[in-house]
């Protein structure tokens, strides 16, 4: 797909990957709604940023809020798109949560936030997003999974579950709309310096600075001895845009982890 004045919606748009994914969008020409927490003033902040970052790129930008558990709001994102920029060519399921906690004992709070999040979010967007590129018989859906499909890890069954979820949801969804003309693709990130990383899973290893332990990590699981970046998943992504005859495919970005031991 030519990506030279199409459109895009991106969940979890406001920083990390899914700021990776709008820029990179837009330098090819893409304009890019944002779709996250707003209304969280630190959030509206970082997604404010993203905006600035699009425009920059001479693309128009603009963000929404958006929790992806709710249909009504998954619903009104696609609405604003198709409003803004008359047409709605690549969805991006990228909002996404991690908590720790083992299967015995954990919290069922925690494993039912981070299916409905990670999982039911891309299901609702896609139910959204969906029709009108059917309809015009081009688009493509892209949903962020993770190595985490592929590999277990102690204290993250629902996160692992959810996304390995993702890419069976990807695969069933290239099958239904392959039909149309519309593709479905899943991005694999490895191990990025994200707020996910910092606030959410380093704090769980114990006091420590938190840039060494991000990087004894990346050292022992990264074949290539690097983590990745959001620009490297924006790559990958603009890549699977342009890729006509890619779909239902999974694209693993992790500096080799999956090839590794
Ligand atoms: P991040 O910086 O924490 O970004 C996640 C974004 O999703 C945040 O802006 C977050 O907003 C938003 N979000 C959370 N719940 C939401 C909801 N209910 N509705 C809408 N937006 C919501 O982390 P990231 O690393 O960029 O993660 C992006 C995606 O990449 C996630 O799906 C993650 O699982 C995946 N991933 C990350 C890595 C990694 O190493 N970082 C590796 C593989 C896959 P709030 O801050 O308000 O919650």
């Amino acid at each position: 797909m030519e990506l030279e004045n199409c459109a895009a919606l991106v969940t979890g748009g406001a920083r990390g990957i899914g700021r990776g994914l709008a820029v990179a969008l837009a330098a090819k020409g893409v304009d890019v709604l944002v779709a996250d927490l707003v209304d969280d003033p630190s959030i509206a902040r970082e997604a404010a940023e993203t905006v600035r970052l699009v425009k920059s790129l001479g693309r128009d930008a603009v963000a929404v809020s958006c929790d992806v558990r709710r249909e009504d709001e998954t619903a009104a994102a696609v609405d604003a798109a198709l409003a803004r920029f008359g047409h709605l060519d690549i969805a991006c399921a990228n909002a996404g949560v991690i908590r720790e906690g083992q299967v015995a004992g954990g919290s069922l709070a925690d494993w039912t936030l981070t299916l409905d999040v990670n999982l039911t979010g891309a299901f609702l967007l896609a139910r959204s997003a969906i029709p009108p590129m059917t309809a015009r018989g081009r688009g493509i859906f892209l949903v962020t999974s993770s190595v985490a499909a592929y590999r277990g890890g102690v204290g993250y069954a629902a996160y692992c579950a959810s996304k390995a979820g993702l890419l069976g949801f990807t695969r069933a969804l290239a099958t239904e709309v392959a039909p149309f003309g519309v593709r479905a693709n899943a991005l694999c990130p490895g191990y990025l310096a994200t707020d996910m990383w910092f606030k959410d899973i380093l704090p769980s290893l114990g006091a420590g600075d938190r840039d060494e332990q991000f990087a004894a990590v990346v050292r022992r699981a990264v074949p290539l001895g690097t983590s990745q970046t959001p620009a490297d998943i924006g790559q990958a992504a603009v890549y699977l845009c342009e890729a006509d005859s890619v779909t239902g495919i999974a694209l693993s970005i992790d500096g080799g982890h999956l090839a590794g031991p």
